[in-house]
């Protein structure tokens, strides 16, 4: 047996190789393939078959099983089933039997652990073949099938007796589901080439993909093909989130997508709200829109800088306003998201006036509209020239502090007032 990693986490792993090795091929790259499987498959020429512990075997026997009747009756049932006795990661069995010489044997010999439950744990397990007998000997109605289900996942073998006469022992097998992860991946602004390489990989790594239809389609070539894709329209966040948590439950490697970051203003933090620590979760950051806007501006967040989203959908309006006024007194850059919707047409006003209160009519503010993508454009004005209708929510404003500069029809704000004389 070999130690591994399987995706960060240690598994013991054992090979079966077919012997003797084939001679090493020269030059011949790629001649030799690993299978990673629980399945009853002869490793072929130049093939080594790795076995992960998957198999959980819940066991159950009666006072005095021989050893040889539960084996053979474990043996039978994965042979039938096409799964490999190399793949079982533990016997399982109900507390009362934690002594029983023939399952403590049988497990010293498949080189596993005997694992045991609580009876009271074991009867609230679902299962398809519960039984009176157990139920009056131990006290619950099933030891084999609930033992092996307890971690969840999927029953490969439904409880089967020894064929001896009496039956002394039982079995159930079970595939225990993978770790399922979640990869929560910004797309960047809109350009292919500021989509980083790590999103590109998690992309790829996907077995389940879940995005808003728009972003989909944006990268949709970078897929493996057999990805599932789960799409859905706008506003469906929730559903969306949820969606992305539950398949990676069941074991799947999902990515859940998003414009920028997915984690300003997206759906990192309604997934994670949803996922449980039973899944790993890995964040890719992305380009966010204040930044793409900010590199075509010029450099008009130099200095301290603040991202306001101007949407009063999930937000009160009372909030939104304590916070721009707090920037405006504070003096920072502010850049508005979802600045403003056909529906939604007051807020950005009113929101430059708050910031007018302590800043300049000319105070640079930087219009960007679609960065990166191929309608992109961009203009720089002033807190008392911007036309708001000029906005809409493929938009982002930048409004400078009272310190920013227009300079050569760029947007500059200083990195501080002290800062020059500070370099050497
Ligand atoms: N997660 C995204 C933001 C989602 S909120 C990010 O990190 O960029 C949606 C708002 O983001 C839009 O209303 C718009 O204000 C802004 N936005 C997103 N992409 C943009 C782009 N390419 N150009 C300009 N604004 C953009």
């Amino acid at each position: 047996m070999s130690r591994a990693l399987l995706d960060g986490e240690p598994v013991a792993l054992r090979a079966e190789v077919a012997w003797p090795l084939p001679p090493l091929p020269v030059a011949d790259e790629g001649a030799y393939t690993i299978r990673v499987t629980d399945r009853l498959v002869e490793p072929g020429e130049r093939e080594a078959v790795l076995r992960p512990p998957t198999l959980v075997v819940g066991v159950g026997a009666s006072k005095g099983a021989p050893v040889d009747e539960v084996l053979a009756l474990v043996e039978g049932a994965l042979r039938e089933a096409g799964l490999s006795a190399a793949s079982v990661a533990e016997l399982a069995t109900v507390d009362a039997k934690a002594g029983e010489e023939g399952l403590v044997e049988a497990a010293r010999r498949l080189g596993v652990p005997l694992v045991t439950y609580g009876a009271g744990e074991l009867a609230r397990v679902d299962v398809p073949n519960p039984s009176d007998a157990p139920l009056a000997a131990v006290g619950t109605p099933s030891v084999a099938e609930a033992a092996a289900l307890m971690g969840g996942g999927e029953l490969l073998v439904p409880k089967r007796k020894s064929a001896a006469r009496p039956a002394m022992a039982t079995c159930a097998v079970v595939r225990r589901p993978g770790r399922g992860r979640l990869a929560v991946v910004g797309l960047g602004p809109g350009a292919r080439d500021l989509l980083t390489p790590r999103a590109k990989d998690e992309l790829r790594r996907a077995s389940v993909l879940v995005g808003l239809d728009q972003y989909v389609d944006q990268i949709r070539d970078l897929l493996r093909p057999g990805t599932r894709v789960l799409e859905s329209g706008l506003g469906a966040e929730e559903e969306r989130a949820r969606t992305a948590v539950a398949e990676a439950r069941r074991g799947q490697a999902v990515a859940l997508i998003g414009s920028g970051d997915a984690g300003v203003y997206a759906m990192a933090s309604p997934a994670l709200a949803e996922a449980s620590d039973d899944i790993d979760v890995a964040g890719v950051p992305g380009v966010t829109a204040a930044l793409a806007a900010g590199a075509i501006l010029g450099a008009p967040l130099g200095h301290d800088h603040v991202s306001i989203s101007l949407s009063d959908l999930h937000t009160p309006w009372e909030v939104i306003e304590r916070r721009v006024r707090a920037a405006a007194e504070a003096d920072i850059v502010v850049t508005f998201y979802n600045p403003r919707s056909r529906g939604r047409d007051w807020q950005l006003p009113k929101a430059l006036a708050i910031l007018a209160e302590h800043r300049e009519p000319a105070t640079p503010v930087g219009v960007v509209r679609n960065a990166s993508r191929a309608d992109e454009s961009s203009r720089l004005t002033t807190l008392a020239a911007l036309d708001p209708a000029t906005v809409d929510m493929m938009t982002v404003v930048t409004v400078g502090n009272t310190a920013t500069r227009e300079i050569a029809g760029r947007m500059v704000t200083p990195r501080g007032y002290r800062w020059q004389e500070e370099t050497p």
